[in-house]
């Protein structure tokens, strides 16, 4: 790994220690020092995540990112998803700063006998034990709703469709609110990128959609005093030959293009 590519999980620990917390009790890796360098001292955290916005998108369309990009001109690290490189393991990861094996958070998140719980202890846990609360925000029927909103003091759940709807939902909640710790998933990346394969063009307007939404709750969020931390849970490839599954876009696979995440951060 090079000097700019970081483990997943090194941002529970991050999280805590910019917060001022112990790590979650499964957390083995040490905290980014970049992150914890600008950021410490930080009262509230958010996370943003779009989802399966990795290196192969990131590469080919920032630059009509404008604000995305911005924020890389400055801060700019790589993240490395867990295995396998699916969206359960890897928000679980970001909670726990573990792997599945320790974790145990994988699809589907209900059995006959209930919801799967974590088997180690989450950030979710670090920051109620000191007394704050934490917020979960997604799409319906998205691990945003499903794994996040869930297991948080405060669920936050928005109906389908583009960014924005996650904005809106967070920006009416948040002030009366005040979480610590705020973890959001942009689930509908993932869809179009499965849908129509991450190297389309047509992905352009959702991502130029994405773009402002995040600019727009960036400038909301961080006149609220919150920190914001922006990656993604795992990246995606293109399927070359889409008739067997009729999907253009995939990641489950040991590469670059399916682990590797662009991630910055800004102070409030
Ligand atoms: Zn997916």
């Amino acid at each position: 790994m090079s000097a700019d590519v970081h483990t997943m999980k090194k941002i529970a620990p991050t999280v805590a220690a910019v917060l001022g917390l112990k790590k979650p009790g499964a957390a083995a890796e040490s905290p980014i020092d970049a992150m914890v360098a600008d950021l410490a001292g930080s009262c509230r955290l958010a996370i943003l995540a779009p989802d399966a916005l990795g290196v192969l998108p990131w590469r080919l369309w920032r630059d009509r990112m404008p604000f995305l990009s911005s924020l890389h001109d400055t801060r700019s690290i790589v993240l490395e998803s867990v295995m396998p490189p699916i969206t359960p393991v890897n928000f679980a990861c970001m909670l726990t700063g573990a792997e599945l094996a320790v974790h145990g958070i994988d699809k589907p998140y209900q059995r006959d006998d209930g919801w799967i719980d974590f088997q180690c202890e989450t950030l979710y846990d670090v920051v109620r034990d000191a007394g704050g609360q934490s917020a979960g925000a997604g799409q319906q029927g998205y691990t945003g709703e499903l794994l996040l909103a869930r297991c948080a003091d405060l669920a936050w759940v928005a109906e389908r469709g583009p960014a924005a709807t996650v904005r809106d939902l967070i920006e009416s909640k948040y002030d009366d609110a005040l979480p610590m710790f705020l973890i959001a998933q942009f689930g509908n990346v993932d869809s179009t990128f499965h849908r129509l394969g991450p190297s389309d063009p047509e992905v352009v307007p959702m991502l130029e959609e994405l773009d402002r939404t995040l600019q727009g709750l960036t400038e909301f969020l961080t006149r609220a005093g919150t920190d914001i931390i922006f990656l993604a849970d795992h990246g995606q490839h293109d399927i070359l030959d889409p008739a067997q599954s009729g999907k253009r876009g995939a990641h489950n696979t040991d590469t670059p293009e399916d682990r590797q995440v662009p991630c910055t951060w800004v102070k409030a």
